[in-house]
């Protein structure tokens, strides 16, 4: 017997035969996560599929990915009578969407409401549905995926996660009467995926009998005698039930919205001697001095490459190559800026922009920037248009006024995870 869910490996989006429907149940009243402790609405009274979340309405949410969906090829949300105006409302911009049918009105209880839905797409013939409450915003494109493929074998199909904790029966007085073992329990998640026919069937069977009523659509497949696959669900597709569960939503929402965006700083500064040339930024440079140092003492890297490690809270150049360690001598540094470059990306990072200026009476600068930008982004594989160098003197004031010593700040601009687009 099959104890774990399946994990299936494709499903046909352009089969011509596999038009997939989604039923998006929205016709429930759902006022427990709009009241507070005391059982009274609060100002942001309503169902709570037409709360705002980002912007958005949790409903606008769920739907979107539907539609996204490259194996849906229909939408058709249920509500309820009295939510015409919210549910327009809430679907503004989306409404014209070619594959979102018009809403349709549900019934007193979930499987009442499913079954209209059901029977307002039956003449379209869609091969499979999809049904899915819009209470779930969270639901991402993968399951959707693992459904409906796990629907090329089986006539129904859930996303299921594995009961994690361990589960107690209490009696009325809220004593533990025993602990039920665990083992193969799942909670079911949605959205749940039928083949069309048979759970149209199931329904209508169901609907002409008043003493059973079904919390999901798997309970009334099962009914009907046919046998339901697990799929792996995903623990970030709960359901918003409660005001906690709506204020938890919010914040997962926003934090998704929001990219980590880092921005480390650097400065060095290397001491003025004799000699006939610098390093700085990369570029070999004719001096009337030199600057001293462990390595070739590149102010303009060394400060670039503090700022990236900043970025990924990962040391500094002092932690990644010690002035004590002779393998360092007389390095060039490009080697430190390339492994700054290196552990951000290791750390999933992508460089957005990199900033050096540098202080000094001389030499000048500004006849060498654009080959110092080349320089750094050969070094570093960022383009040049994300690299900026300046320059300033310290008008004669201070040790760098006075030429004894060079100096360089960096920013470096980084986003975690990923650019947004
Ligand atoms: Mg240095």
């Amino acid at each position: 017997m099959e104890t774990s869910p399946q994990t299936p490996t494709k499903y046909s989006a352009d089969d011509p035969g596999s038009a997939c429907h989604a039923v998006i149940v929205a016709a429930g009243r759902g006022h427990r996560a709009t009241k507070g402790a005391s059982g009274e609405a609060s100002a942001n009274s309503g169902p709570k599929q037409y709360q705002v979340l980002n912007e958005k309405a949790v409903l606008a949410h769920t739907v979107q990915v539907f539609l996204d969906h490259p194996v849906v090829s229909g939408v058709t949300v249920v509500i309820h009578a009295d939510d015409a105006d919210l549910y327009r409302h809430s679907m503004e911009g989306l409404l014209d969407h070619a594959k979102l049918l018009p809403p349709v009105t549900g019934g007193a209880t979930r499987q009442a409401s499913v079954f209209n839905g059901l029977e307002a797409i039956a003449h379209a013939e869609p091969a499979s549905v999809l049904i899915h409450d819009a209470a779930r915003p969270f639901i991402d494109a993968d399951t959707i995926s693992r459904v409906v493929c796990a629907l090329e074998q089986s006539t129904a199909a859930l996303p299921a996660l594995a009961v994690a904790d361990t589960l107690k029966r209490g009696d009325t007085d809220g004593l533990v009467v025993d602990t039920i073992d665990r083992t193969r329990l799942y909670a079911a998640q949605t959205p749940q995926g039928f083949v069309f026919d048979v759970i149209l069937q199931a329904h209508r069977n169901a609907s002409i009998r008043s003493d059973i009523e079904f919390t999901d659509d798997s309970a009334l497949a099962e009914w009907s005698g046919h046998s339901v696959v697990l799929v792996e669900g995903d623990a970030r597709n709960s359901k918003i039930t409660t005001a906690d569960d709506l204020k938890e939503a919010k914040r997962a929402m926003t934090h998704a919205s929001i990219p980590d965006i880092r921005v480390g700083h650097g400065y060095d500064t290397h001491q003025q001697v004799a000699g006939d040339h610098v390093w700085l930024c990369g570029l070999r440079i004719d001096h009337t001095h030199g600057l001293s140092g462990h390595s070739d003492a590149d102010v303009g890297l060394h400060a670039l490459t503090d700022a990236l490690l900043s970025t990924i809270a990962d040391g500094d150049i002092g932690s990644h190559f010690p002035p004590s360690d002779p393998q360092w001598k007389g390095a060039r540094s490009d080697v430190f800026l390339h492994h700054a470059v290196t552990r951000v990306a290791q750390a999933g990072g992508t460089i957005t922009h990199m900033d050096v200026t540098l202080i000094c009476e001389a030499p000048k600068i500004g006849p060498h920037r654009d080959a110092m930008r080349a320089a750094i982004s050969d070094i570093s594989g960022i383009e040049m248009g994300r690299i900026a160098v300046k320059a300033t003197t310290n008008e004669q004031i201070g040790f760098v006024g006075r030429g004894e010593g060079i100096v360089a700040l960096a920013t470096a601009t980084v986003v975690l995870g990923g650019v947004a687009s």
